[in-house]
């Protein structure tokens, strides 16, 4: 099978990856964009992004991904539907393979971003979609007037349980410690909800429920002192946190004990020359669309600077201001 060569290959579609693309398009490097699972990235399962600079009034998740793939679109970038399975980044060019096509490039910019963790339960996979989630803004439509758990303490959690009581009459935060590590600001709206309480040093042990029935509820375990309880439950979300999306690079790249790439410090390379890491991949700390996008952006003029492209030559250049 013959392959595609392309000079920059971009493996994901978040702001990281957009960012990227609207870069490198404006450098004249005809990215190619492969946009993944989950074409537009977290952001695309988020309803109001308050903090995304530049939109006073806040902007929807789904909204603002599209603007970025627009953007990207406009300067040259294609976007490619195709999952990449394999990587060989041993020699250059490196190889890129999908189940139906190889492609080859001589810089990569990995955006493959993180994904939801869950509790790990045994019957997990048989209740995912039946009352057990991890994403409020893709399922909580389905909890009208229900009774919903959300895990977790961190600020999706906060989100989560906030977005659901748009739904569901009772929301109920099981946190395994006695505080939040959500900022202030989201605890606040929790904290004060009248539809929301929280249950405080307890995690979830068992989940209630089979494929026929569709989750029932919970066994609760007091982290304090190892007492259970069951909570009646139609709905469960978890929001405890993501992991890196990098199986793919696994002995290939250097990671951190968690699975995110490591980049060489205030710069987006990886210990392969020509390889470039940004956005939450790389970032077990910000994990913003904003800190992503930035981190897009340098990648983006990393690659460039590898690649020896001079970016005043760039096609754009006479029209369009930096
Ligand atoms: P996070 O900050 O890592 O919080 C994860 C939460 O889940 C923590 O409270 C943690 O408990 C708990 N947890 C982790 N593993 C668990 C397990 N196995 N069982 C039970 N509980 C578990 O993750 P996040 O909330 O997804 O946020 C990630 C980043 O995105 C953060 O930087 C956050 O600020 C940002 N974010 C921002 C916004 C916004 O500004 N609009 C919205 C969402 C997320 P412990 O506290 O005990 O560790």
């Amino acid at each position: 099978m013959n392959a595609q060569h392309h000079e920059l290959i971009i493996i994901g579609s978040g702001p990281a990856g957009f960012t990227a693309g609207i870069y490198a398009g404006r450098a004249d490097l005809k990215p190619l964009i492969f946009e993944g699972l989950q074409p537009g990235g977290q952001l695309t399962i988020t309803t109001d992004v308050e903090n995304f600079p530049g939109f006073p009034d806040g902007v929807m998740g789904p909204d603002l991904m599209e603007a970025m793939r627009k953007q990207a679109q406009r300067f040259g970038c294609q976007s490619v539907y195709e999952m990449i399975n394999d990587v060989d980044l041993s020699k250059r060019p490196f190889t890129l393979k999908s189940d139906s096509n190889t492609y080859t490039c001589d810089a990569l910019i990995i955006c493959t971003g993180a994904s939801a963790k869950t509790g790990k339960l045994p019957n997990e996979a048989e209740l995912m979609g039946r009352g057990l989630s991890a994403c409020a803004t893709c399922d909580g439509f389905f909890f009208r007037d229900k009774e919903v758990v959300v895990v977790g303490g961190g600020d999706s959690a906060m989100e989560e349980a906030h977005f659901l009581t748009k739904f569901a009459s009772k929301v109920t935060v099981v946190h395994r410690r006695d505080a939040f590590r959500a900022s202030k600001a989201m605890q606040h709206r929790v904290l004060n909800h009248p539809k929301i309480e929280v249950i405080w040093n307890n995690g979830v042990v068992e989940l209630l429920g089979d494929k026929t029935t569709g989750l029932k509820g919970c066994i609760l375990e007091d982290t304090t002192n190892g007492e259970k309880r069951e909570l009646k439950a139609d709905g469960l979300f978890y929001a405890i946190g993501h992991k890196p999306n990098t199986d793919l690079f696994k002995g290939a790249l250097d990671m951190d004990e968690v699975g995110y790439l490591t980049v060489q410090p205030h710069s987006t390379k990886t210990n392969i020359e020509g390889v470039f890491a940004a956005g939450d991949v790389a970032d077990s700390h910000y994990r913003q669309a904003i800190s992503s996008a930035g981190s897009g952006c340098m990648a983006a003029m990393d690659a460039e600077h590898f690649l020896g492209v001079d970016s005043s030559a760039n096609k754009y250049a006479e029209n369009i201001a930096y």
